[in-house]
C-alpha cells in the first residue's frame, strides 16, 4: 500500500512553521509497514486543497491530511473533501455535545462557527480528539482511504497514534496479523559501517525488515515483523537477531530501546561499584548524562570538569611537563587521559573512572585535528588505559559521540 501525507496550511508555505506533522506521520507509517510515496504541502485555499486531494487519490491508497479542521473561514479541509467526493457534511452529535460543554464550562458564548469543528462527512468514521475540539475523520471512498487530522501537533500526535493507526490498519485489512518489533542498540560503531556490514541482509530481508538509524550519538536497528502470534513473532525476530549478532554482536549493548548510560548505571549499581569522571572537551556532558539516569546516586561519585591546562594541573595534578613545552605530549594525549582517569579514581574514591580530552572543534588545538579524542579508563587495582578516537561531525556531534564512546569503552 502507498501513502501520501498532505499538510494543509499557508503558514507552512510561508515558512512560518516547520512541517513536523509530516515527519511524525511518516515515521508512524514506516512503523506499520505503510510506504509513504509523497508528501504535499498546500495552502488554505479550497480549490488547491481539492486539487491536492485529487492528485493524491490517483497515486496513493491512503491519504493522511493534517490541518484546516478548525472553526475559522480558512479551515477548509473537510469542505474541500466533501466537494470532491460529493459527500454531504453533517454534524457529529457527541463532538457537538463536547464542544457545547466546553463553552458552557468556560462560561463563554458559543459562536456558530465552532459547530464546524464537529463536522463529519457522510459515511465517515469520526476520530475523537481528546486534546482539542475538532473531530477527525477516517473515510474510505472509491478505494482510497482518507484520514483527516487537526494541525496542532499536541492534538494530532495522540490522535494519529491512538485513532488513525488502528483505523488505517483495519482499512489495510491487516488487523489479523499485527506488527511486532524489536530494537537492538549499538555502541562503538558508526551507522555507515554498521549498515555496510549488514547491507546484504538489509537488502534481501523482507520479513523481518531491518531498519538502521542513528540519533544523538547512538545507532539502533529496528526489526519489524508481521506475525499471527507472539510466539511466531519471537521466533522470526530471534532468527534475524542471531544473524545480525553473528556479524556485529560485539557492538550490541542492549536489545531494547535504552541509552548506554542507563545500562552502565544499572550494571554498576547491581555490582555495588562506583564511577568517577574527569572531563575536558565534554565540559560536564558525560556527568550530565549519568546524573540524568534515575538512581545514579548509587553508582556515581562525582566528576571534575578540568577544561584548561591550569585546571588539569591544579585540580587533578597533571604535571606541567606533560601539558606544555615543545616535546610534551599535551593535554590531548593518551598520557594525559590516563593520568586524568587515575586521578579522578583516587581523588573521588571510585572503582572506575573515565576521562575525556580531545578537540571538539571547530578549530584544531595543539596542532591536532578536530575530532581527535582520548578516553582514559581507570579500574581500581589495575593500570589505567586509554583509547584514541577519531570522531566525525561538528562540535556538538563530536562531544556527544565522545561521551557515548566513553560509556561504551567502560561497558566493554
Ligand atoms: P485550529 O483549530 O487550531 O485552527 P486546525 O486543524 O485548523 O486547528 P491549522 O489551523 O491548520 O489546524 O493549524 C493550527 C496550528 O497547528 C498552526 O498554527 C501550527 O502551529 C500547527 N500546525 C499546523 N500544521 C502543522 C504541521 N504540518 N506541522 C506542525 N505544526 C502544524
Ligand atoms: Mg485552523
Amino acid at each position: 500500500m502507498k501513502a501520501e501525507i498532505i499538510a494543509v496550511g499557508t503558514e507552512l508555505l510561508l515558512g512560518q512553521i516547520v512541517n513536523t506533522n509530516a515527519q511524525y506521520i511518516a515515521q508512524g507509517c514506516a512503523g506499520i509497514g505503510l510506504n509513504v510515496y509523497y508528501q504535499t504541502v498546500v495552502g488554505d485555499n479550497r480549490e488547491r486543497i481539492r486539487q491536492a486531494f485529487t492528485l493524491a487519490a490517483e497515486r496513493a491508497d491512503v491519504v493522511i491530511v493534517t490541518g484546516g479542521l478548525g472553526p475559522t473561514q480558512d479551515d477548509l479541509t473537510k469542505d474541500a473533501l466533501s466537494e470532491l467526493l460529493g459527500l454531504p457534511i453533517s454534524i457529529h452529535g457527541p463532538s457537538m455535545e463536547k464542544i457545547e460543554a466546553v463553552f458552557r464550562d468556560r462560561g463563554l458564548e458559543m459562536v456558530k462557527s465552532n459547530e464546524r469543528q464537529a463536522n463529519v462527512l457522510e459515511g465517515s468514521d469520526p476520530l475523537p480528539n481528546d486534546n482539542g475540539l475538532a473531530v477527525g475523520i477516517g473515510l474510505t471512498k472509491d478505494g482510497t482511504h482518507y484520514v483527516l487530522l487537526p494541525g496542532p501537533p499536541k492534538e494530532m500526535k495522540p490522535m494519529f497514534d491512538k485513532q488513525a493507526i488502528p483505523w488505517i490498519r483495519a482499512a489495510m485489512g491487516e488487523d489479523a496479523s499485527p506488527l511486532y518489533s524489536k530494537m537492538l542498540k549499538f555502541a562503538g560503531i558508526g551507522e555507515s559501517s554498521l549498515e555496510h556490514r549488514l547491507i546484504d541482509l538489509i537488502e534481501v530481508q523482507e520479513d523481518p525488515t531491518i531498519a538502521p538509524y542513528a540519533k544523538e550519538g547512538e545507532v539502533s536497528i529496528r526489526l519489524t515483523t508481521r506475525a499471527t502470534s507472539e510466539e511466531e513473532a519471537e521466533r522470526k525476530l530471534a532468527a534475524t537477531e542471531r544473524e545480525i549478532r553473528a556479524r556485529v554482536g560485539e557492538y550490541v549493548y542492549a536489545d531494547r530501546d535504552v541509552p548506554i548510560e542507563h545500562e552502565l548505571v544499572a550494571i554498576l549499581t547491581a555490582s555495588g561499584k562506583t564511577l568517577a569522571l574527569a572531563e575536558s572537551c565534554t565540559g560536564g556532558m558525560v556527568s550530565e548524562m549519568v546524573t540524568a539516569v534515575q538512581g545514579s546516586s548509587a553508582a556515581y561519585r562525582g566528576g571534575i570538569v578540568c577544561y584548561t591546562n591550569e585546571a588539569k594541573r591544579e585540580l587533578l595534578g597533571v604535571p606541567a611537563e606533560l601539558l606544555e613545552g615543545e616535546d610534551a605530549p599535551g593535554a590531548i594525549s593518551a598520557q594525559t587521559a590516563v593520568l586524568l582517569a587515575e586521578q579522578a579514581l583516587e581523588r573521588l574514591g571510585a572503582d572506575y573512572a573515565l576521562s575525556v580530552t580531545g578537540v571538539a572543534g571547530p578549530g584544531e588545538s595543539e596542532g591536532k585535528p578536530v575530532g581527535l579524542v582520548y578516553v582514559g579508563i581507570a579500574v581500581r587495582g589495575k593500570s589505567a588505559q586509554s583509547a584514541k578516537l577519531q570522531l566525525s561531525g561538528n562540535r556538538e556531534s563530536v562531544r556527544l559521540k565522545a561521551a557515548k564512546q566513553a560509556f561504551y569503552l567502560l561497558w566493554q
